[in-house]
């Protein structure tokens, strides 16, 4: 690091703010190099999942739908309601732990890699605006230039264009709540029968279009929790984009017809130039820094030119670059690592040991036996069924361990696709067959579905004694 009083002034202020609180425009100059290709293929591939999965269809119902108004989730083609929410909840701990786990290894890579906001804002907006505007040279002259009929065109053609991608976006993630033959019901309707809906489509197109428009770094500097919370998940083990200070310094310029004695760096000033969230990444680890790999590829470039080897900005943790070791699974590491496979090993198991119904049976509360003709003796029992399934099922009950009659009050137990069965039964003895001393009966009921038992629910038969 440079080893001047001032060399942590940097922290001190935002980048993308200027001395007197406004807004400093970044203008990256149009990156390019190896990692900037694997970017490109990778961001395909992340948009063609993003846009092909609410398309994605599994036994004629959505692969994937996450309707939380409704409370409707289809995940992998299974259907999860709110009795599953332990699952969500699990679910949930295991990404935040793999987050942490996954940041303390490789830092931010998932912002520069995977983000929808750096994948949209980096690979879609910002390519169509190099198309329109040219590099960031001409870029910068546009915005200065005065109003004329080029820049009007430019400007219009631009905006116009993001705001039709910011439409594409929202009914895309639209399309993952309500799914697609709801979306396309919607858009074939006239807007007054779904105006709610239509409202809401047009936010959320204004709401991108400003963020990818206007907002765009700020997002990643100031919103994104995920970017605040590195500087306690990194430690000097983590993996992270970094300038090779030990090599690079002293920076100094190239001068013509003079042997250099300073470091590799040679201080062009391209890793900033590319930057899009404006910084020097010569200044080490800073909250803006999203991983984006640019300034790898430029220095990389430059070091091609002077004929240095490549590296001098690359992915290795402070360790790597100040002692030249190499990465160590930590005792941090190892407990993350221990915590993550036992959550994902639940959650497994709770997911595929997952029913397709849930059972609850209870013998009602504050209810005692009823004793009826021909000396017999009943239990009333409440029953709730959820069928999980797409299509309708037949269930019936029947006790396991003894030899009793069940007599259900009211609907049989047939079950319409994702319908909830609340209703009460009788299990029903007759008196010469039960143990008359024992006041509680332990039973076993099977629930079957086609003649497959798909539970057992243990639960009492309470007894008239004094017979
Ligand atoms: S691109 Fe490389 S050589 Fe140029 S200023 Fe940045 S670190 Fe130094
Ligand atoms: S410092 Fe490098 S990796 Fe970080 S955001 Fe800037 S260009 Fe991307």
């Amino acid at each position: 690091m440079e080893n001047t009083e001032n060399s942590e002034q940097f922290r001190n202020s935002i980048s993308t703010v200027s001395k007197e609180g406004k807004r400093v425009w970044v203008y990256p100059k149009r990156p390019s190099g190896k990692f900037h290709n694997a970017r490109k293929f990778f961001s395909v591939f992340l948009l063609f999942i993003l846009f092909g999965v609410p398309f994605m269809k599994y036994k004629g119902h959505p692969f994937l739908l996450l309707n939380i108004i409704d409370r409707n989730f289809i995940i992998f083609g299974q259907k999860f309601g709110p009795q599953d929410f332990y699952l969500f909840v699990l679910g949930f701990i295991a990404i935040i732990v793999s987050v942490v786990l996954f940041t303390a290894i490789y830092g931010r890579i998932f912002c520069g890699w995977a983000c929808p906001q750096t994948v949209f804002l980096e690979m879609v907006f910002r390519k169509i605006e190099y198309f329109i505007e040219g590099d960031s040279k001409s870029q910068r002259a546009l915005a200065e230039a005065d109003l004329n009929f080029s820049k009007l065109f430019k400007k219009s053609v631009k905006h116009l264009i993001f705001y039709i991608l910011s439409f594409i976006i929202a009914n895309t993630f639209l399309a993952y709540i309500i799914g697609v033959d709801e979306l396309f019901h919607i858009i074939q309707s006239p807007p007054s029968a779904h105006l709610s809906g239509f409202i809401s489509i047009h936010i959320f197109t204004i709401v991108f279009y400003l963020v990818f428009s206007f907002f765009r770094e700020q997002a990643c500097i100031i919103v994104c929790p995920y970017g605040r919370l590195q500087s306690v998940l990194l430690d000097k083990n983590s993996l992270v984009v970094a300038y090779d200070y030990v090599r690079g310094e002293p920076r100094g310029k190239i001068k013509k017809n003079e042997s250099r004695s300073s470091g590799d760096c040679i201080d062009c000033n391209l890793c900033v130039d590319v930057c899009p969230t404006g910084i020097d990444i010569r200044n080490g680890i800073q909250l803006e820094c999203v991983n984006c790999t640019a300034c790898i590829d430029a220095c990389d470039e430059v070091m091609d030119k002077v004929k240095k080897p490549r590296g001098l900005v690359r992915y290795d943790s402070q360790n790597g670059i100040s002692d030249r070791t190499g990465f160590k699974f930590t005792p941090r590491l190892i407990t993350y690592t221990a915590i993550l496979i036992g959550l994902i090993s639940v959650f497994s198991f709770l997911l595929v040991t997952r029913s397709d119904f849930s059972i609850t049976l209870l013998r009602t509360p504050g209810t005692l036996y009823q004793s009826l003709e021909n000396n017999k003796i009943s239990n009333i029992y409440d029953l709730i069924i959820i069928n999980k399934t797409y299509s309708p099922q037949t269930l019936e009950l029947k006790i396991k361990n003894l030899d009793a009659d069940i007599k259900f009050m009211g609907d049989s137990l047939s079950l319409a696709s994702q319908q909830i069965y609340s209703g009460r039964f009788m299990v029903i003895f007759d008196r010469n067959k039960i143990n008359k001393s024992l006041l509680n009966i332990p039973i076993s009921i099977s629930v079957l579905n086609n003649g497959h038992e798909i539970k057992t629910v243990k639960t009492n038969f309470l007894n008239d004694t004094k017979q």
